[in-house]
């Protein structure tokens, strides 16, 4: 666990779950609740509805995936759980979390469902059974539709990430999808969310009985959390961050817009700086939006420029630094996006840039904050020159080719080492993919590995190779 609110809760051992179940999450690591964890885990394990709101990060996971694994009867083989999630990515993060809670149980079988891989295996794997479902709204009804999916024996029914689902325009699947579920009476509805919008009250007043809300008002760890401030006309905005990057040097930044427009144009400004900036936004199809994540995750990219929306749910530990290139209008917002960074006792910094029509906002977040902004000026900023531009330490190749192929991280990491006599030292990352593979390798070996991996052989094998 990497973040702020780390779990400093009560013992695992207070609640009431089987010895079996304690015994792995001991193995986990998890010993500790998380305050989330602490404030939801009673109540859902006693049975009731639940809406809980806590920031990305917080272990929400666990709060839902324990009572969903505490409801289940392993020896019936009918989904029991249904868990919905806003994307692919999401959803596998949350198989996986769950796959290594059930680890104590015998044969639990949790199966993802989403869009973007193909029927037929999905709906061979359904028909073997499986205990809990994992999806996206528009694919878990495409399987009601066909009737490879039957929710008639359901218990538990989670909405995971319910602000960016309702974001993403799935209200109405998600209402088809609870039509096919047995009613409210009958079984636990548990509501998950970073923020607590009208409209996720709303869902939650439809699909939730009596239910209880737990919601973590965030603080500020005004010591962990270095906040300045900086003046800007809209003429020098965009310019201005790259001036920030070159100053502080941050290894990995988090650039919120407040529109895709602005971000388009700020990766469009710092690219040309000669930064490594990559965007993040929701008109990604999923391979590269894995792709701008992989980059970002393995050093490689220095700069992610990415929309609220788009950032929300992402997983990235480890932040050097937030910048709000734009001053969001809604001060809960304000609060998720500089949590990102100052964790688990780093330090971390926050730079917000704001125009003279922004001082409104900024009013605000120094009365929610209660403490008056700092502010710098920019002409303070000076860019060290001798270094050059900001350049990540790691370079990413994309190997063509992947699980498909069946390479292991093994492989690529015994070419690069003892075919080709790189020091392991200065491989990074490898992540495999279905259908590539991506390296990070330090700067200075990047050609010359390009070079000896598309001579050579992974696996026994010719492969091609990109830099990206
Ligand atoms: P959220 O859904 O709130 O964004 P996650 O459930 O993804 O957060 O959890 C974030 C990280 O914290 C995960 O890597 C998870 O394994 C870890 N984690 C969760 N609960 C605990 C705990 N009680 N102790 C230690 N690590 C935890
Ligand atoms: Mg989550």
């Amino acid at each position: 666990m990497t973040e702020s609110s780390a779990a400093t809760g009560p013992a695992f051992s207070t609640l009431p779950l089987a010895d079996h179940v304690l015994a792995n999450l001991q193995r986990l690591g998890y010993t500790q609740m998380t305050p989330i964890q602490a404030a939801s885990l009673p109540l859902a394990l006693a049975g009731k509805d639940l809406i809980a709101q806590a920031k990305t990060g917080s272990g929400k996971t666990a709060a839902f995936a324990l009572p969903l694994l505490a409801n289940l009867n392993p020896r019936h083989f009918g989904v029991q759980a249904l868990v919905l999630c806003p994307t692919r990515e999401l959803a596998e993060q949350v198989t996986q979390e769950i796959r290594r809670l059930a680890r104590a149980e015998d044969n639990i079988k949790v199966l993802t469902l989403c869009g973007g891989a193909t029927m037929k295996p999905q709906m061979a794997s359904l028909a073997h059974g499986a205990h809990v479902v994992v999806g996206t709204p528009g694919r878990i009804l495409d399987h009601l539709g066909r009737e490879s999916l039957a929710l008639d024996a359901l218990n538990t029914l989670v909405l995971d990430e319910a602000d960016r689902m309702l974001d993403m325009g799935f209200a109405e699947d998600i209402a088809a999808i609870v039509q096919r579920c047995p009613p409210v009476t009958k079984r636990q509805t548990l509501l998950f969310s970073a923020t607590y919008p009208d409209d996720v009250a709303k869902l939650a007043a439809r699909y939730l009985r009596e239910p209880q809300e737990v919601r973590l008002a965030e603080r500020i760890a005004a010591t962990q959390i270095q906040q300045r401030f900086y003046e800007v006309t809209e003429s020098e905005r965009l310019h201005a961050v790259g001036l920030l990057l070159n100053h502080f040097r941050p290894e990995s930044t988090l650039a919120f817009c407040n529109t895709k427009q602005q971000c388009r144009d700020l990766v469009a400004v710092l690219q040309a700086q000669g930064l490594v900036a990559l965007e993040l936004h929701g008109d990604l199809d999923q391979r590269d939006r894995d792709q701008v994540l992989v980059q970002f995750a393995n050093r490689s990219c220095s700069v992610l420029v990415a929309t609220d929306v788009a950032a929300r749910g992402l997983d990235i530990a480890g932040l050097a630094a937030v910048i709000n290139v734009d001053i969001t209008p809604d001060v809960e917002v304000h609060v998720h996006r500089i949590g990102r960074t100052g964790r688990a006792g780093e330090s971390g910094l926050v730079f917000n840039l704001a125009s003279v029509d922004e001082m409104g906002r900024v009013g605000r977040i120094d009365a929610m904050q209660g403490r008056e902004s700092v502010w710098h000026k920019l002409a303070e900023l000076e860019a060290d020159t001798a270094a050059g531009p900001l350049r990540p330490p790691m370079v990413t190749l994309q190997i063509l080719g992947g699980r498909k192929e069946k390479i292991r991280p093994g492989d690529v990491m015994g070419a690069l080492t003892k075919d080709m006599g790189f020091p392991g030292a200065a491989i990074g990352k490898i992540d495999v993919n279905d259908f590539s593979t991506y390296v990070a390798v330090q700067r200075d070996i990047a050609d010359a590995a390009l070079r000896k991996l598309n001579a050579g052989k992974v696996k026994g094998r010719s492969v091609k190779v990109r830099r990206l």
